[in-house]
């Protein structure tokens, strides 16, 4: 199936700083795709260029398999920055001044409303709302005109904890209904709880790209010792499925492919002729990884 959005070697720099390098991805339809990276990864400067507010020194890319249009814009819903609604005006009004602006979806507004939960207190002034509901107020005022995308910046940054489970169980929601819905995020939890599918950037730079299961892979580590280190290091070193192999203070610790089992480690050990004296599966939090992977070295 054609990506609903395809980015192709992307570059941009705001004089010395290159924001970012040669960056592809591609994002399929359906999905919840996470922008993920540390500040000043560009993160930001990638939606600013997909949604034409900022122009790439080089590279292009394609919405729904075409050069980006009218007609194709008006298929992207967007919330870069936090509307500023009007605090003693109901939502439902606030509504009508966010689609003279954005010029679309006056008569579109109940359906939005009831699509983020706001239907019952459409008419209570935006004031009494909690945060999470100005949020979603904002997420609704981006789906004025019933656009296919939705593309959110940092959508639950400065909400409390009610907030955030708001927007996440929104974000699911809208995505179970078709919307192919793409996030920037610095939070490696965020991507994880609602997103499909993933692409990690460092310094403009694109590290990983794909499902999030397969990128967010934790990479559990299982650690061993024997009375003879060096001989259990040569031995293991001939197992298959065995990435890579540390030792530190008599202790061998493997990195290996997933569907490598302590057990298997012991039974290839006790084959040739090694006793463990200890056998340890030490698992790696998601967490570490990521910190891992974006930390300057
Ligand atoms: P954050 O979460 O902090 O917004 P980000 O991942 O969205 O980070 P960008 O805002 O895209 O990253 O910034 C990428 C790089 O470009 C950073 O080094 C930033 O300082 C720089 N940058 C962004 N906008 C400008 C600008 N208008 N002028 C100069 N440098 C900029």
């Amino acid at each position: 199936m054609e990506p609903i959005l395809s980015i192709q070697n992307i570059s941009k720099s705001y004089g010395p700083i290159q924001a970012l390098k040669d960056v592809s991805i591609d994002v399929p339809e359906g999905s919840v795709f996470g922008i993920l990276g540390p500040n000043g990864s560009g993160k930001t400067t990638m939606l600013g260029i997909i949604l034409d507010v900022l122009i790439a020194k080089s590279g292009s890319y394609k919405w729904f398999g075409g050069m980006p249009n009218d007609a194709a814009r008006r298929q992207i819903g967007s919330l870069l920055e936090t509307p500023n609604f009007y605090h003693y005006l109901s939502a439902f009004n606030n509504l009508e001044i966010t689609a003279a602006i954005s010029k679309r979806g006056k008569d579109d507004r109940i359906r939005v409303l009831k699509q983020v939960g706001l239907f019952d207190r459409m008419n209570s002034r935006f004031q009494t709302y909690s945060l999470g509901m100005k949020q979603r107020l904002a997420i609704g005022a981006a789906l004025l005109g019933s656009p296919k995308v939705l593309v959110l910046d940092e959508p639950t940054n400065g909400l409390d904890p009610a907030g955030i489970a708001e927007i996440r169980e929104l974000i699911r929601k809208l995505n179970k209904e078709g919307l192919t819905i793409i996030i920037a995020s610095h939070l490696l939890d965020e991507i994880e709880k609602v997103c499909t599918h993933v692409a990690i950037l460092k310094k403009g730079n694109l590290l990983l790209n794909g499902p999030v299961n397969e990128v967010l892979l934790s990479e559990d580590q299982i650690e061993v010792r024997a009375e003879d280190a060096v001989a259990l290091q040569q031995v293991l070193q001939a197992m298959s499925g065995i990435k890579k192999i540390n030792v530190a203070d008599n202790t061998v610790q493997l990195t290996c492919e997933p569907t490598i089992t302590p057990v298997q480690v012991n039974e290839f050990c006790i084959s040739k002729g090694i006793v463990l004296s200890h056998l340890l599966l030490k698992k790696k939090s998601l967490e570490t990884k990521f910190m891992e992977l974006t930390n300057d070295k």
